[in-house]
């Protein structure tokens, strides 16, 4: 069975990255979404919220799973079977990190194969940063996260006022 892991830090989750997940849900048998515990960011939302968010979201898709992990992606996938590894790009900015993330993983677990998504023309500016920061100045984040996620971010950013 053809099982790809999704990994990433999703703080929060947008609609980019659920564009990606609903095309990879559609090519791959199974997809695993992971949010990593172990990233350098420093993270807004807990690992519980973040995958809160995720499992609302995708909840309508039957063969996507969600977990968490804090330890090497490649190790992940090793222990899981999967021999897949998503990942978006958007501007051509993605490219260098993103090379360098799959080369590097290549190399801890040589089975392991990253494919690549494009993104949707719509979402091509948007991350998980770039909502965070509008939502910090009180700005509208409608469009580019589920509702629910609008809602938890302006709730974040009241409280730590
Ligand atoms: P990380 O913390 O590893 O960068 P993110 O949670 O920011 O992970 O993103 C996970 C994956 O989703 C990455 O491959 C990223 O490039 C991709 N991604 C993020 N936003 C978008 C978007 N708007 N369109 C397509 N892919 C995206």
């Amino acid at each position: 069975m053809a099982i790809a892991i999704y990994p990433g830090s999703f703080d929060p989750i947008t609609n980019g990255h659920i564009d990606v997940l609903d095309r990879a849900s559609k090519i791959f048998e199974r997809v695993i979404v992971v949010v990593l515990a172990n990233t350098s960011k420093n993270c807004l939302f807990s690992m519980e919220d973040r995958l809160e968010m995720i499992e609302e979201a995708v909840k309508s898709y039957p063969n996507v799973a969600i977990d968490s992990y804090r330890g090497l992606t490649a190790h992940y996938a090793e222990q899981h079977g999967a021999n897949l590894l998503i990942r978006g790009l958007r501007a051509v900015s993605d490219f260098d990190a993103e090379l360098r993330i799959a080369l590097t993983n290549k190399k801890l677990n040589p089975s392991l194969e990253t494919i690549f998504l494009m993104t949707s023309p719509e979402y091509l500016f948007l991350s998980s940063s770039t909502v965070k920061e509008i939502a910090s100045m009180g700005g509208c984040t409608g469009g580019m996260v589920p509702v629910a996620i609008e809602e938890r971010l302006r709730i974040k950013y009241q409280r730590e006022e």
